[in-house]
């Protein structure tokens, strides 16, 4: 029929103008993001044992974890650190520590003028003893 074309849309633009906004007004107010969305890495470093199964399963070499020998004779964790520049937020790390100490944040504001900015330090232990026992890439 003449006019059916015309009509659907106008009834499309009048929901749209006068419905409810799907839209956010970012930066002004934040998304909520889930829980389970892939932003920037936490590490509970009590957590963490230094295994370096998280950067084994990363496909783009892009956590390196430094370890020390403690006074009792075991391995503890001295360094975490991550080249998000690198990251593909796939989430193989988290996914495959056994400790669950690696977790996502949902902190997705990553951009930055440096490279060096993109290096995040994510655990360091600068009482640590000079020993190194491993140096993981
Ligand atoms: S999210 Fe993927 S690419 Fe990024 S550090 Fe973890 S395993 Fe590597
Ligand atoms: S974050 Fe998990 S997988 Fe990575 S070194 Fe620590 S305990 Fe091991």
């Amino acid at each position: 029929m003449f006019g059916q074309g015309l009509l659907r849309g106008l009834q499309i633009t009048w929901h749209l103008a006068f419905g409810k906004a799907i839209t956010e007004e970012y930066p002004e107010r934040r998304p909520s993001l889930p829980p389970r969305s892939h932003g920037s890495f936490v590490l509970e470093g009590d957590k963490c044992r230094g295994c370096g199964v998280c950067a084994n399963a990363c496909p783009n070499h892009v956590i390196s974890i430094d370890t020390r020998r403690g006074e009792d004779k075991k391995r503890h964790l001295a360094k975490f650190t991550m080249k998000l520049g690198q990251c593909l937020f796939c989430g193989l790390c988290v996914e495959n520590c056994p400790s669950d100490a690696l977790h996502f944040k949902p902190d997705f504001e990553l951009a930055c003028y440096r490279f060096e900015d993109t290096i995040h330090v994510l655990f360091e232990d600068k009482a640590g003893a000079p020993e190194q026992v491993a140096d993981e890439e």
